[in-house]
């Protein structure tokens, strides 16, 4: 669509410059073993228009969650539609509701979207259902990079946070590369912290940009009332460190390639009575 102002986008960028130096990154839970990724900056002065006209798809893992979906999808069209930068940005969003059935599979789910959504993409976002963009980066992104900076529930200290979910980018065929994540990750965690070990087993980077996003309040599935582990994530726990302790084997010999799925049905969404043909919602069943 709308053609891109490079010098106001140029402009923009140079207010954010102290953004920039957010040091170096972990992943939170890595079974005792603690690797730490130097966190580069995506964010420098330039800007190539070639970065808002690559095709972007966004994948929204989703079960259950209708007040969220029905926030974010007309705030993301808007969104994308308002920002002076990112309406350039060719994009579709493809909601990937998992069949109920067997428990919630984040990680396959979302490689069933990417499966579904890629041919017609450069690039793919990952985007919880629950975190609505209040300034986001959603350009063309070169190595896998979180558009999330500030923003994340329950994030213990104020400094940027860490996670490696929410909002997570990466190039079409760095996706294919690592095999996507893990399908075998069922009920809540560990899936992402996964495929940080692809992204590093792979000697891909990975950075993070400057985001703002306004999580949604939800209960926090992965615990009990105590606040503990419970029974599903000490399920994902020890499934992610008998991975581990494979070393290099336990990760990406299974994932996007080994997936078995079916897409029962895809709709278009509507907004106020009208059909968004870049939002399509499928729903699928993981076998
Ligand atoms: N999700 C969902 N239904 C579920 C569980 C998860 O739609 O029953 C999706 C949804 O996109 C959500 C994401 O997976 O934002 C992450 O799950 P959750 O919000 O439970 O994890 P946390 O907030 O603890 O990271
Ligand atoms: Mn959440």
């Amino acid at each position: 669509g709308v053609e891109l102002d490079v010098d106001a986008a140029q402009r923009l960028h140079r207010h954010l410059a102290h953004f920039v130096d957010l040091g170096e990154g972990a992943c939170s839970e890595d079974g005792g073993n603690r690797h730490r990724w130097q966190v580069r900056h995506a964010l420098d002065f330039s800007i190539d228009p070639d970065d808002y006209a690559a095709r972007l798809a966004i994948v929204i893992p989703y079960r259950d969650r209708e007040q969220h979906l029905s926030r974010l999808i007309p705030h993301l069209v808007t969104f994308f539609e308002r920002d002076r930068l990112a309406r350039a940005i060719p994009y579709e969003i493809h909601i990937a509701e998992q069949a109920p059935g067997r428990p919630f599979n984040r990680g396959a789910i979302k490689n069933a979207g990417f499966a579904v959504a890629h041919a017609n993409a450069d690039y793919v976002v990952f985007h919880d259902v629950d975190y609505l963009p209040i300034w986001a980066d959603y350009s063309l992104v070169h190595e896998p990079t979180s558009l999330i900076t500030w923003g994340v529930q329950e994030e213990s200290s104020e400094g940027p946070s860490n996670t490696p979910g929410c909002a997570l980018a990466l190039p079409v065929d760095d996706f294919v590369r690592i095999n996507g994540y893990s399908n075998d990750y069922w009920e809540w965690g560990f899936e992402d912290v996964d495929l940080q070990q692809r992204i590093r087993l792979a000697g891909l980077g990975w950075s993070r940009r400057p985001g703002t996003f306004m999580p949604m309040p939800h209960e926090h599935h992965g615990v009990t009332s105590e606040g503990k582990a419970n029974s599903g994530t000490q399920r994902t726990r020890a499934i992610y460190l008998a991975k581990g302790a494979q070393g290099t084997a336990g990760f990406g010999g299974e994932g996007l390639s080994t997936l078995g799925f079916r897409v029962e049905r895809t709709v278009q969404w509507v907004r106020n009575g009208v059909p968004l043909p870049q939002v399509l919602h499928h729903h699928i069943v993981l076998e």
